[in-house]
């Protein structure tokens, strides 16, 4: 069995009691990703990991003027290069930062934001969010007293914050979150706006989605416990601790879902067992052999009883298809006298010349 039944993000209870400080965040995905994949494998036995782990994106770029502001929390000091990833500036806000994120910027930048937000300069679903907030969800100020009021942090504090912000803009000094200062503006006058682009922003919901789950064999995909892994049983994308639970960028949780998928059903319809308690580490583990599946074209059963070039022609189009599992890119090993050859799709057909 393969547990894929995605992330618990709408599980509010499990993420309140597993990552607090990501609960008024904004769950991102289907509301099917309930952790019922996640807890299935828990009830067998299967161990978790990283499931504190949250990715929150906060994109404020496009429009590009939005990033030139600068990002400062509840003392009123920045704390990230504005420019950075989206999900950076997530992680840092929500776990650094009290989930605070008051995004600054003055006049001009406001006027410049505007015209990054006419149709053709960026996506409708980043010029559509920009606006609304500029609209319904900036307040205006006329110094930096009453910015400070608006974004309720210290006045000196933020005054300070400005003017080490506009010394690095003007090239005066390096800036500290080794923000370029061609991509600075310096905001030596009003007026000023601040959106609130923190956590519990209601009109600039934060996007979060899970990436912890089952601790799975980095081999087979299989679910372990405590006593080595749990026989038959699989997980993979997040229900499994994945290349992403770490840290996410974009894509990253997609190409793991696609990866360990491929690798559980792989190893599932093998019925390969690997992590054993005492198995040893990866690095000294046998290659992977190949063994007969029932229902495989007559060709690839052939391929793993002789390792003639012969039997290692690819399979017609038709048999390719109606295999239980595409082939296209199986790694296997072949047993031969005299040792292990390792075949892949690139040298299927071709077997390696073995050294004399
Ligand atoms: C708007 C959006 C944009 C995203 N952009 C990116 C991106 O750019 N890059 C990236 O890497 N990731 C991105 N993600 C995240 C990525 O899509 C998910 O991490 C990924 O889809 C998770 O895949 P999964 O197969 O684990 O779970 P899911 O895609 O959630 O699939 C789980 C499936 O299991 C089904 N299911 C759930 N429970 C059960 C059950 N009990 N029984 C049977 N079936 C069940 C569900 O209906 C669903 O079909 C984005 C997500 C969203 C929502």
């Amino acid at each position: 069995m393969v547990l894929a039944a995605g992330g618990f993000i709408y599980n509010r209870t499990m993420v309140k009691e597993i990552a607090p400080k990501y609960g008024t965040g904004m769950p991102l995905g289907t509301a099917s990703d309930n952790g019922s994949g996640i807890l299935l494998g828990q009830s067998v036995g299967g161990k978790t990991d990283l499931m504190d782990r949250i990715s929150a994106w906060r994109f404020i770029n496009p429009p590009e003027a939005f990033a030139r502001g600068m990002i400062i929390n509840q003392n009123g000091e920045r704390y990230i290069n504005e420019f950075k990833y989206g999900a950076a500036v997530g992680e840092a806000m929500v776990e650094e930062n009290d989930g605070v994120a008051i995004l600054v910027f003055n006049g001009e930048l406001k006027k410049l934001a505007r015209e990054q937000c006419k149709p053709g300069k960026a996506q409708w679903f980043q010029r559509a969010p920009a606006l609304l907030n500029l609209w319904f969800n900036s307040k205006e100020a006329k110094s930096i007293e009453e910015l400070a009021a608006a974004a309720k942090v210290p006045v000196e504090a933020l005054r300070k914050t400005l003017e080490e912000y506009n010394d690095a803009a003007d090239g005066k000094t390096t800036d500290r979150f080794d923000k370029d200062a061609d991509k600075m503006h310096a905001m030596r006058s009003g007026p000023y706006f601040a959106i609130n682009a923190g956590i519990k922003s209601k009109r600039f919901p934060l996007p979060t989605l899970t990436l912890g789950g089952l601790v799975v064999d980095e081999r087979t995909g299989q679910v372990k416990g405590e006593d080595g892994v749990i026989p038959g049983l699989y997980a993979a994308g997040r229900n499994a601790v994945g290349v992403c639970s770490r840290s996410y960028v974009s894509g990253l949780s997609i190409a793991d879902c696609v990866y360990s998928g491929r690798r559980a059903g792989r190893a599932a319809a093998r019925g390969e067992v690997y992590a054993t308690k005492d198995a040893p580490a990866p690095a000294q583990s046998p290659p992977i052999e190949a063994k007969g599946v029932e229902g495989l074209p007559v060709s690839s059963q052939a391929q793993v009883a002789d390792p003639s070039p012969e039997a290692h022609q690819r399979p017609s189009r038709r048999a390719h298809n109606e295999a239980p599992y595409p082939r296209q890119s199986l790694n296997r090993s072949i047993r031969r006298p005299g040792g292990t050859t390792r075949v892949s799709s690139s040298t299927r057909g071709r077997l390696p010349k073995r050294a004399p």
